[in-house]
């Protein structure tokens, strides 16, 4: 690559990936750089890139959704990090969730193998000259954030999130457990471990009363509402987690023959099943803590865990202030921020970010407009979201219908207006697309 014109791509991570990916589509030559694994970040565990840090659900796949129609979208624009899902599909039900681990090395693979993509070992601790996404994610380290913020000349925005335990599969006494997806849909999909009445009192008192990690500079209330840990939800109320995560609506326990009053659900983390994540059970108790009150769950009474829950702080950018809805920084011409920094949140949101600001890197490199897509799809939706919203109390978001134009009233129900915006989304990203690759 010598003498080419390169475009900088600083982490690779899901955002970092898709951008170099866009970029070597597009026919110029990426210059990729991750940090680890000579030096890491609290959270990844790996050198692997698109590494994920907690979940190993990219959330649902299915059409009336919100999540489904951002997955739909970006198979339309090209996709790497769907197409890595799609090949490493765990069974989740109607999620599509990953092998977490056969998922970021095919990523690795992509990018490695890749000839307009050079895959730099390096931390970037200062802004780079020329064309440049910067994709560094929650966890950019303090010096690189530092200089991000005064290139962009906005102010640091941060809020925490936690991750959840992972057990091994073996530990789970499955004479107390059953496995089964909601209603059904999938073949077992879950380790479900019931929860009686009584248990579920015992369990939830001591998870609202359990020691809680302390944090550096922790501000509480500061969680996005999506990722709360479970401590915090048990403390809202006694039946707080028996209507959210541990709900046990559409399961029936084969042993009573009837719905368990509470259900703790596991997913598996890898193909063969050998790790199971603890669905929704996010957490910042102590180490300790969290084994000793996750084992009163009585299907986890000997559980093995291979890893444990944690907090940390996310930071991003308040790009209301300082980016276009193309992800170029107004201050900075050909300067782009992708992922979780613009204020998105989510995996998968942070990948269909760094499509974008990867292919309007390439673009202006070759000396034509930066683009985004119209406001009725999802994806542009998200875009306007994060670069034209409230400046004075933005706080990150998901994909989700709440953030897109209104669908006209004779669309009544949820299920007619979810139905109306893929098919208009869809269709206006096509006819974009066709006008884009004209240009
Ligand atoms: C603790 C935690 C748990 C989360 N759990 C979930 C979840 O369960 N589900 C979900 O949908 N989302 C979750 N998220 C949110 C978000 O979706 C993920 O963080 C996602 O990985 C963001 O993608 P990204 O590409 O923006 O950043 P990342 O995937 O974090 O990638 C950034 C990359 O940049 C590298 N890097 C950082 N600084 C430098 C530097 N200076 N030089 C070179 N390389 C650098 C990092 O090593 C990393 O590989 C979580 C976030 C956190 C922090």
């Amino acid at each position: 690559m010598k003498g080419e014109i390169e475009i900088n791509v600083i982490g690779g991570g899901l955002a970092g990936v898709e951008a170099a990916r866009a970029i070597s589509n597009a026919g110029l030559h990426a210059r990729l750089y991750e940090m680890r694994p000579a030096v890491t970040t609290p959270a990844h565990a790996t050198g692997l890139l698109g590494e994920l840090v907690c979940s190993n659900s990219l959330k649902s796949d299915v059409e009336g959704t919100a999540s489904g129609l951002l997955k739909a979208e970006m198979r339309l624009l090209g996709s790497a990090v769907l197409d890595a899902a799609e090949k490493h599909r765990v069974p989740a039900g109607s999620a599509l969730a990953v092998d977490r681990t056969a998922f970021a090395e095919e990523l690795t693979a992509t990018v490695e193998s890749d000839p307009n993509i050079e895959l730099v070992r390096e931390e970037v601790v200062e802004i780079p000259d020329g064309t440049t996404v910067v994709a560094t994610g929650p966890l950019t380290s303090g010096r690189f954030a530092e200089a991000l913020h005064e290139t962009l000349g906005t102010e640091q925005l941060y809020f925490y999130d936690a991750i959840a335990p992972v057990i091994e599969a073996g530990s789970i006494d499955m004479g107390a457990a059953f496995p089964a997806a909601r209603y059904d849909k999938g073949e077992g999909d879950y380790v479900n471990c019931p929860l009686n009445a009584e248990e579920y009192r015992a369990f939830v008192g001591e998870l609202a009363a359990a020691e809680t990690a302390e944090l550096k500079d922790f501000e509480e209330g500061l969680f996005f509402e999506g990722c709360v840990p479970i401590e915090e939800l048990a403390r809202r109320g006694l039946d707080t987690l028996r209507f959210g995560p541990f709900k046990p609506v559409g399961l029936v326990d084969p042993q009573t023959g009837e719905r368990p009053y509470a259900v703790v659900q596991l997913r598996a983390e890898d193909a063969a099943g050998n790790y199971l994540g603890m669905v929704g059970c996010q957490t910042r108790l102590k180490y300790a803590e969290q084994e000793r009150v996750f084992r009163m769950v009585p299907a986890l009474a000997n559980a093995r865990f291979i890893r444990l829950g944690s907090a940390h702080r996310n930071t991003y950018v308040n790009g209301p202030t300082c980016l276009a809805p193309t992800l170029e920084a107004l201050r900075r011409p050909g300067f782009f921020v992708a992922g979780q920094l613009t204020g998105v949140e989510g995996y998968v949101e942070s990948a269909a970010t760094g499509i974008i600001a990867g292919t309007n890197a390439a673009r202006v490199t070759a000396g034509r407009r930066p683009i985004y897509p119209p406001a009725d799809t999802m994806i542009g939706s998200l875009l306007r979201y994060v670069t034209t919203g409230r400046h004075d109390a933005f706080v990150p978001a998901n994909a989700s219908y709440g953030i897109m134009p209104p669908a006209p009233p004779e669309h009544k129900g949820k299920q007619a207006k979810a139905k109306y915006r893929r098919k208009t989304g869809l269709a206006s990203l096509e006819i974009w697309l066709a006008g884009v690759k004209q240009e």
